[in-house]
């Protein structure tokens, strides 16, 4: 249908109040199975590459394997840039033709913060590309970034207001007790901060860490405006362990073609469980 990047896409998520999957993919398999799953479910959905990702199969290369693809989908479709803390990698993918990025430098004390997601909103700037930026400590793996337990420090709502108003950003992802990779106990997430936030933002909040989190927690985010939900480690989860399953039972085969449709059909099938979840069936 098109290549296009969040911004429509997210404000009208905001406005029926349902979210758009953000699903982490690391190569051609991955990308495939959550546009095929997206298809299906006749549902829009962004496509994240992470910084490592990235760097790993090369600015270039990724671009040209992926835009044809959203190009070719007959759902709408971004390319997003996931937490990257390196502005110079973020210019390039911008450059390199990505629809949308995310610059984290939510780590910075808060003027540094916005001054480097200015810089990134600036140089993003008539070239029709979204920017994502973050504020707090999202606990957890994602990428390269570590950050322990306890360092959590969750997005204050004066400060969410100081930064949204200097940034003009796109899409937000405020911290509010969501934490990446997998869940130890039960996430304490402050629903109170998330509606106060939504409520004075100018753009759609975007949701970090959804892997392992409840239906209704999901259902309670998106109704209080929770436009983007970033799924990661259930792909991840999704192809590792698919990978793993078909070669235990059949380590004899070897047969690729084999293996990654068993891949393929595995990573598509928690796409589209997530799709449901996000109500984004139909919307096209
Ligand atoms: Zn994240």
């Amino acid at each position: 249908m098109a290549y296009v990047n969040m911004k429509q896409m997210l404000e009208k998520a905001r406005k029926e109040r349902y979210a758009v999957g953000a699903f982490n993919i690391v190569n051609y398999l991955t990308a495939q199975a959550v546009i095929d799953a997206a298809e299906e479910l006749n549902s829009p959905l962004i496509l994240q590459t992470s910084a490592s990702t990235v760097k790993q199969i090369g600015v270039k290369e990724l671009a040209d394997m992926l835009i044809p693809m959203a190009k070719r989908a007959k759902i709408p479709v971004a390319i997003h840039l996931d937490h990257c803390t390196d502005i110079e990698l973020v210019k390039k993918c911008i450059d390199a033709g990505w629809s949308s990025v995310m610059i984290d430098a939510s780590k910075l004390p808060l003027e540094e913060n916005i001054k480097q997601t200015k810089e990134v909103k600036e140089y993003a700037e008539g070239k029709d590309v979204t920017v994502e930026g973050e504020l707090g400590a999202i606990v957890g793996v994602e990428d390269d970034i570590v950050v322990e337990e306890g360092e959590e420090a969750l997005a204050s709502v004066e400060k969410s207001k100081i930064y949204l108003e200097a940034t003009n950003i796109d899409a937000f992802a405020p911290a509010i007790g969501t934490a990446h990779g997998l869940y130890k106990g039960e996430p304490r997430i402050d629903f109170d901060r998330f509606t106060e936030i939504e409520k004075l933002s100018s753009c759609p909040l975007v949701i970090h860490g959804g892997t392992g989190l409840a239906a209704d927690v999901f259902k309670k985010l998106i109704a209080l405006g929770g436009a983007k939900i970033n799924i990661s480690t259930a792909i991840k989860i999704a192809y590792c362990g698919g990978m793993n399953e078909y070669t235990v039972q059949r380590p004899a085969e070897n047969n690729p073609l084999k293996l990654d449709k068993y891949v393929s059909d595995a990573v598509k099938r928690i796409a589209k469980e997530h799709i449901e979840l996000f109500g984004s069936v139909n919307r096209a």
